[in-house]
């Protein structure tokens, strides 16, 4: 059976929507919906400049719609933000990588003539742990027998284990009861693994859900990896051109009336609009900074709750000597900052930099430490792993602290146990007027910039009618 059927499988089996009875409910006739909002032009408020925003505001202008977007911050791209003083090249200080080359991005990247960097191909990878530095591919072999990726034979494992109808639990305790992930069971392994899940998915094994591990397939991205060779940014300014964006505006209040939507901002100045994309992210959400009038139901209030927001944060530093291999691409760590590597890597006269990428409970707790702190605990970790005077080599460095930012508060969205189904929730539309995107959202390709895109776009079809299926539940909840 292939992957995609699996799913259908799951779907069939009641495995990933809890609103899949109402939505096939609604689909046949048997509820009433509002009608779609008519197919003449509309005002439509975004909230949010980042991938998700934009793109649905694209798409809306595009089809004749007026439309204007709220911006807290002073600048567009929200967890896309390129550097340009530490370096002669861009580096990223969010998202870095284009995950797959047959991602939604790539329509921009190609119509812009943007050029892009495989993330490279013949990089050298290596773990660090107890005191050992070890390449990768041997040692994920010599473990499982196989040079299956762990990521992969985790997702598998989390596959069987939900076909097989087994209780939600952790990827922890999957590890303890899945007698393929046995080799993963000892205490050393365990911390590796939950240093990789927290990078990779903001949520470490002790956090992150089997259900959702399922859920998030990213089925026909592909695996490589880009990077934007003028940084990710360009991209979102190029995509941002000829919207009209309002940047320090925070939205503070949502009100719904019978036939449109107040927008309040944090100054006082009320926006109407017929209806209102919201991109914030879920941990704004989370923390109550936007009010709505009347509330949020509870099913979308239950949504929001229970999807984690996941603190992923990145330490940059730059040294005047490379002490590392040219070659490194990932260096995987078992100590606080989890994930290192260079972002110059594959460009010419590249400075000597690291980026170190680190989420879940190690994300939590670097969220807490201010710049001087986060860089000290950078040169201490390299300095053991290196086993070098790091810190006479050490020129400057940057803390891209995206948990402690009010308007992000987080890195990116994942599932714990029991929350499978709570995205396709959380991107359902308040009584036709307001609509919800940004990457939360997306079910199978949540916690990345296409993913995020993909939703935008979504959002731009429901709120003009155009998602003929809406209230009709999709294998895994994603309308491409
Ligand atoms: C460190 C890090 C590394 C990452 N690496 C990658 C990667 O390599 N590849 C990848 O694909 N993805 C990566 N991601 C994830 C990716 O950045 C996000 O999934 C994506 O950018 C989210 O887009 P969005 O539009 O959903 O949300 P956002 O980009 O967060 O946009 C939401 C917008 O809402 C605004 N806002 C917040 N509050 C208010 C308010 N009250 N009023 C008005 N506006 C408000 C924010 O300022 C923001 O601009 C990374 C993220 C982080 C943090």
């Amino acid at each position: 059976m292939t992957k995609a059927k699996r799913k259908a499988k799951l779907v069939q089996e009641g495995v990933v929507s809890r609103r899949e009875v109402l939505k096939s409910l609604v689909a046949m006739g048997a509820m009433t919906v509002a009608p779609p909002i008519a197919a003449h032009s509309k005002h439509i408020i975004v909230i949010g400049a980042g991938a998700a925003g934009i793109a649905a505001a694209r798409r809306l202008k595009r089809d004749g719609h007026t439309v204007m977007i709220l911006e807290a911050r002073d600048r567009i791209g929200g967890r896309i933000n390129t550097d340009h003083s530490l370096s002669p090249h861009p580096v990223e200080l969010g998202a870095e990588f284009l995950h797959g080359s047959r991602v939604k991005t790539w329509d921009y990247v190609s119509n812009f003539g943007l050029r892009t960097l495989r993330a490279d191909p013949n990089a050298a990878n290596f773990i660090h742990a107890n005191g050992q530095t070890v390449s990768t591919s041997p040692w994920q072999t010599s473990l499982m027998g196989t040079d299956e990726s762990l990521e992969d034979l985790i997702w598998d494992a989390a596959e069987t284990w939900a076909v097989a109808g087994g209780d939600d639990m952790t990827v922890d305790d999957l590890i303890s009861h899945s007698d393929a992930l046995s080799p993963l069971r000892d205490p050393a392994t365990r911390r590796i693994l939950d240093n990789m899940y927290g990078e990779e998915v903001a949520a470490g094994t002790t956090q992150h859900g089997v259900y959702g591990i399922v859920e998030a397939s990213y089925e026909n991205d592909g695996n490589r990896d880009y990077r934007l060779e003028g940084g990710y940014s360009g991209l979102l300014n190029r995509m941002a051109l000829g919207l009209d964006i309002r940047l320090n505006t925070p939205v503070k209040r949502i009100k719904r009336r019978p036939m449109d939507t107040v927008v309040e901002t944090a100054d006082g100045t009320l926006y109407t609009a017929d209806a209102v994309i919201i991109t914030l992210p879920l941990a704004v959400l989370q923390k109550g900074a936007v009010t709505f009038e009347p509330p949020l139901p509870d099913w979308k209030t239950e949504a929001i709750n229970a999807l984690g927001a996941g603190k992923v944060n990145k330490v940059i530093l730059r040294f005047r000597e490379q002490f590392w291999p040219s070659d490194l691409g990932e260096l995987l760590s078992d100590k606080t900052l989890q994930m290192w590597w260079q972002p110059g890597l594959g460009r010419r006269d590249a400075p000597p930099i690291l980026t170190s990428n680190t989420g879940g409970a190690n994300g939590a707790y670097l969220s807490g430490l201010d710049e001087a702190s986060a860089i000290e605990l950078g040169l201490s970790e390299l300095s053991d792993i290196f086993g070098e005077d790091v810190r006479r080599h050490f020129e400057s460095g940057v803390f891209a602290n995206w948990g402690a930012d009010p308007f992000s508060g987080m890195g990116y969205s994942y599932v714990p146990p029991h929350a499978h189904g709570y995205r396709a929730d959380l991107a359902e539309p308040v009584d036709n007027l307001l609509f919800f995107a940004g990457e939360a959202t997306n079910t199978i390709r949540p916690a990345c910039v296409h993913g995020a895109i993909e939703s935008g776009l979504r959002a731009a079809k429901e709120v003009t009618g155009q998602v003929e299926n809406l209230y009709q539940y999709q294998p895994m909840g994603v309308l491409s």
